[in-house]
Protein backbone atom coordinates (compact mmCIF):
# COMPACT_ATOMS: atom_id res chain seq x y z
CA UNK A 1 0.00 0.00 0.00
CA UNK A 2 1.36 2.94 -0.99
CA UNK A 3 0.05 5.66 1.76
CA UNK A 4 1.50 3.36 4.49
CA UNK A 5 2.40 4.73 8.02
CA UNK A 6 3.93 8.03 7.79
CA UNK A 7 3.90 8.54 4.43
CA UNK A 8 2.58 12.18 3.64
CA UNK A 9 -0.13 13.20 1.55
CA UNK A 10 0.61 16.58 -0.59
CA UNK A 11 -2.83 18.25 -1.30
CA UNK A 12 -2.54 21.44 -3.52
CA UNK A 13 -5.00 23.98 -3.31
CA UNK A 14 -5.05 26.17 -6.74
CA UNK A 15 -4.07 29.76 -5.45
CA UNK A 16 -4.82 31.93 -7.95
CA UNK A 17 -7.93 33.71 -6.44
CA UNK A 18 -11.14 33.01 -4.30
CA UNK A 19 -11.17 31.09 -0.63
CA UNK A 20 -7.58 29.32 -0.81
CA UNK A 21 -6.91 30.01 2.64
CA UNK A 22 -10.35 28.41 4.17
CA UNK A 23 -8.96 25.20 2.97
CA UNK A 24 -5.85 25.32 3.42
CA UNK A 25 -7.35 26.00 7.21
CA UNK A 26 -9.18 22.68 7.33
CA UNK A 27 -6.41 20.52 5.24
CA UNK A 28 -4.41 21.74 8.00
CA UNK A 29 -6.50 20.78 10.79
CA UNK A 30 -5.52 16.80 9.21
CA UNK A 31 -2.79 15.26 10.41
CA UNK A 32 -0.56 13.15 7.50
CA UNK A 33 -1.28 16.52 5.03
CA UNK A 34 1.24 18.87 3.45
CA UNK A 35 -0.67 21.78 1.77
CA UNK A 36 0.67 23.24 -1.29
CA UNK A 37 -0.79 26.39 -2.32
CA UNK A 38 -0.29 25.73 -6.76
CA UNK A 39 0.60 28.85 -8.33
CA UNK A 40 2.33 27.20 -11.03
CA UNK A 41 2.30 24.63 -13.59
CA UNK A 42 5.73 22.86 -12.09
CA UNK A 43 3.90 22.64 -8.80
CA UNK A 44 0.70 20.10 -9.94
CA UNK A 45 3.40 17.60 -10.52
CA UNK A 46 4.31 17.85 -6.74
CA UNK A 47 0.61 16.91 -5.07
CA UNK A 48 -1.35 13.98 -4.59
CA UNK A 49 -4.40 15.59 -5.06
CA UNK A 50 -5.63 18.92 -6.19
CA UNK A 51 -8.41 21.69 -4.68
CA UNK A 52 -10.10 23.89 -6.86
CA UNK A 53 -11.21 26.62 -4.65
CA UNK A 54 -14.54 29.15 -4.72
CA UNK A 55 -13.88 32.29 -5.96
CA UNK A 56 -14.67 34.18 -9.69
CA UNK A 57 -14.50 30.91 -12.10
CA UNK A 58 -14.28 33.24 -15.41
CA UNK A 59 -11.35 34.78 -13.20
CA UNK A 60 -9.60 31.63 -11.91
CA UNK A 61 -10.00 30.28 -15.71
CA UNK A 62 -8.68 33.47 -17.43
CA UNK A 63 -5.02 33.06 -14.64
CA UNK A 64 -5.25 29.29 -15.22
CA UNK A 65 -4.86 30.07 -19.50
CA UNK A 66 -2.78 33.21 -18.48
CA UNK A 67 -0.32 31.02 -16.30
CA UNK A 68 -0.19 28.00 -19.04
CA UNK A 69 -1.69 25.85 -16.49
CA UNK A 70 -4.96 24.67 -18.28
CA UNK A 71 -4.14 22.10 -20.33
CA UNK A 72 -1.19 20.50 -18.22
CA UNK A 73 -3.91 20.50 -15.37
CA UNK A 74 -6.78 18.93 -17.27
CA UNK A 75 -3.95 16.02 -18.87
CA UNK A 76 -3.49 15.46 -14.77
CA UNK A 77 -7.17 15.48 -14.49
CA UNK A 78 -7.67 13.21 -17.18
CA UNK A 79 -4.39 10.71 -15.98
CA UNK A 80 -6.43 10.07 -12.33
CA UNK A 81 -5.40 13.05 -10.57
CA UNK A 82 -8.46 13.19 -7.97
CA UNK A 83 -9.70 16.71 -7.95
CA UNK A 84 -12.18 18.50 -6.05
CA UNK A 85 -14.31 21.33 -6.92
CA UNK A 86 -15.76 23.34 -4.56
CA UNK A 87 -18.42 26.17 -6.34
CA UNK A 88 -16.40 28.21 -8.90
CA UNK A 89 -14.40 25.53 -8.48
CA UNK A 90 -17.06 23.24 -10.41
CA UNK A 91 -17.93 25.48 -12.74
CA UNK A 92 -14.11 25.14 -13.80
CA UNK A 93 -14.46 21.03 -13.97
CA UNK A 94 -17.61 21.39 -16.19
CA UNK A 95 -17.80 20.60 -19.58
CA UNK A 96 -20.99 22.94 -20.20
CA UNK A 97 -22.09 25.60 -18.79
CA UNK A 98 -25.14 27.29 -19.44
CA UNK A 99 -25.73 30.30 -21.59
CA UNK A 100 -22.19 30.09 -21.58
CA UNK A 101 -19.54 29.26 -24.52
CA UNK A 102 -16.47 29.28 -23.21
CA UNK A 103 -15.85 25.65 -20.76
CA UNK A 104 -12.35 25.72 -19.00
CA UNK A 105 -11.22 22.00 -17.83
CA UNK A 106 -14.18 20.71 -19.82
CA UNK A 107 -13.56 17.33 -17.82
CA UNK A 108 -16.71 16.73 -15.58
CA UNK A 109 -19.75 15.36 -17.66
CA UNK A 110 -22.47 18.08 -16.24
CA UNK A 111 -24.25 20.81 -17.49
CA UNK A 112 -23.63 23.83 -14.56
CA UNK A 113 -25.68 26.63 -14.49
CA UNK A 114 -23.77 29.76 -12.33
CA UNK A 115 -24.94 32.40 -10.10
CA UNK A 116 -27.90 29.98 -10.53
CA UNK A 117 -30.04 30.83 -7.21
CA UNK A 118 -30.55 34.34 -8.49
CA UNK A 119 -30.28 37.58 -6.65
CA UNK A 120 -31.94 37.90 -4.32
CA UNK A 121 -30.74 34.05 -3.05
CA UNK A 122 -27.17 34.77 -3.36
CA UNK A 123 -25.91 33.41 -0.42
CA UNK A 124 -27.81 31.34 2.08
CA UNK A 125 -27.14 28.27 4.78
CA UNK A 126 -28.36 25.12 4.79
CA UNK A 127 -27.25 21.61 6.00
CA UNK A 128 -28.58 17.82 5.11
CA UNK A 129 -27.11 14.40 5.61
CA UNK A 130 -24.59 13.63 2.52
CA UNK A 131 -24.95 9.70 2.74
CA UNK A 132 -21.64 8.79 1.10
CA UNK A 133 -19.66 11.22 2.90
CA UNK A 134 -20.77 11.45 6.61
CA UNK A 135 -23.56 10.12 8.91
CA UNK A 136 -24.04 13.62 10.65
CA UNK A 137 -25.73 16.63 9.03
CA UNK A 138 -23.01 18.85 7.82
CA UNK A 139 -23.58 22.60 7.12
CA UNK A 140 -23.89 24.06 3.65
CA UNK A 141 -23.10 27.32 2.67
CA UNK A 142 -24.05 28.35 -0.87
CA UNK A 143 -21.94 32.03 -2.14
CA UNK A 144 -23.30 32.98 -5.43
CA UNK A 145 -23.47 29.28 -6.11
CA UNK A 146 -24.22 27.15 -9.11
CA UNK A 147 -26.17 24.07 -9.80
CA UNK A 148 -25.75 21.26 -12.01
CA UNK A 149 -28.97 21.17 -14.67
CA UNK A 150 -27.91 17.86 -15.97
CA UNK A 151 -25.30 14.86 -15.26
CA UNK A 152 -24.24 12.53 -17.68
CA UNK A 153 -24.24 8.25 -16.85
CA UNK A 154 -20.96 8.80 -15.21
CA UNK A 155 -21.89 10.58 -12.75
CA UNK A 156 -23.08 10.00 -9.28
CA UNK A 157 -25.18 12.27 -7.97
CA UNK A 158 -24.27 13.17 -4.20
CA UNK A 159 -26.77 15.37 -3.11
CA UNK A 160 -29.87 16.86 -4.49
CA UNK A 161 -30.93 19.56 -2.47
CA UNK A 162 -34.65 20.96 -2.93
CA UNK A 163 -34.63 19.46 -6.19
CA UNK A 164 -31.38 20.49 -7.19
CA UNK A 165 -27.85 18.47 -8.16
CA UNK A 166 -25.42 20.84 -5.67
CA UNK A 167 -22.59 17.52 -5.31
CA UNK A 168 -21.69 15.10 -7.51
CA UNK A 169 -18.56 12.44 -8.20
CA UNK A 170 -17.32 11.18 -11.18
CA UNK A 171 -14.37 8.81 -11.15
CA UNK A 172 -11.17 10.95 -9.66
CA UNK A 173 -13.61 14.34 -9.42
CA UNK A 174 -15.72 15.55 -7.11
CA UNK A 175 -17.54 18.54 -7.26
CA UNK A 176 -19.99 21.06 -4.32
CA UNK A 177 -21.75 23.74 -5.55
CA UNK A 178 -21.27 24.84 -1.68
CA UNK A 179 -18.07 25.79 0.61
CA UNK A 180 -17.50 22.94 3.02
CA UNK A 181 -14.20 24.97 4.03
CA UNK A 182 -16.56 27.29 5.49
CA UNK A 183 -18.12 25.06 8.16
CA UNK A 184 -15.95 23.34 11.03
CA UNK A 185 -17.33 20.33 9.73
CA UNK A 186 -14.15 18.70 8.22
CA UNK A 187 -16.30 15.53 6.56
CA UNK A 188 -15.46 16.98 3.09
CA UNK A 189 -12.11 17.22 3.06
CA UNK A 190 -11.52 13.75 4.89
CA UNK A 191 -13.83 12.35 2.31
CA UNK A 192 -11.67 13.60 -0.51
CA UNK A 193 -8.31 12.76 1.21
CA UNK A 194 -10.00 8.90 1.39
CA UNK A 195 -10.73 9.59 -2.16
CA UNK A 196 -6.89 10.37 -2.97
CA UNK A 197 -5.60 6.89 -0.85
CA UNK A 198 -7.49 4.68 -2.19
CA UNK A 199 -7.11 6.34 -5.73
CA UNK A 200 -3.43 5.73 -4.86
CA UNK A 201 -3.99 2.18 -3.96
CA UNK A 202 -5.89 1.05 -7.28
CA UNK A 203 -4.02 2.84 -10.11
CA UNK A 204 -3.18 6.36 -10.16
CA UNK A 205 0.87 7.01 -9.32
CA UNK A 206 1.11 10.94 -9.14
CA UNK A 207 4.67 12.36 -7.01
CA UNK A 208 5.23 8.89 -6.45
CA UNK A 209 6.13 7.55 -9.05
CA UNK A 210 9.71 7.03 -10.75
N1 LIG B 1 -20.59 32.94 -8.92
C1 LIG B 1 -19.24 32.49 -8.99
C2 LIG B 1 -18.88 32.10 -10.42
O1 LIG B 1 -19.74 32.03 -11.26
C3 LIG B 1 -18.98 31.33 -8.05
C4 LIG B 1 -19.15 31.78 -6.61
C5 LIG B 1 -18.30 31.07 -5.62
O2 LIG B 1 -17.35 30.36 -5.96
N2 LIG B 1 -18.58 31.30 -4.37
O3 LIG B 1 -17.76 31.85 -10.67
Amino acid sequence: MLNGAGKVLKIGVLALQGSVIEHIQCLEKIDGIKVVEVKKAEQLLEIDGLILPGGESTTIGKLLREYDMLEPLQHLIKAGLPVWGTCAGMILLAKDIVDQNEVYLDVLDVSVRRNAYGTQLDSFQSSAVVEKVAEHDISLTFIRAPYIEKCGLGVDVLLVLNGNIVAVEQDNILATSFHPELSNDLSFHKYFINKIKFSQEKTYTGSHSG
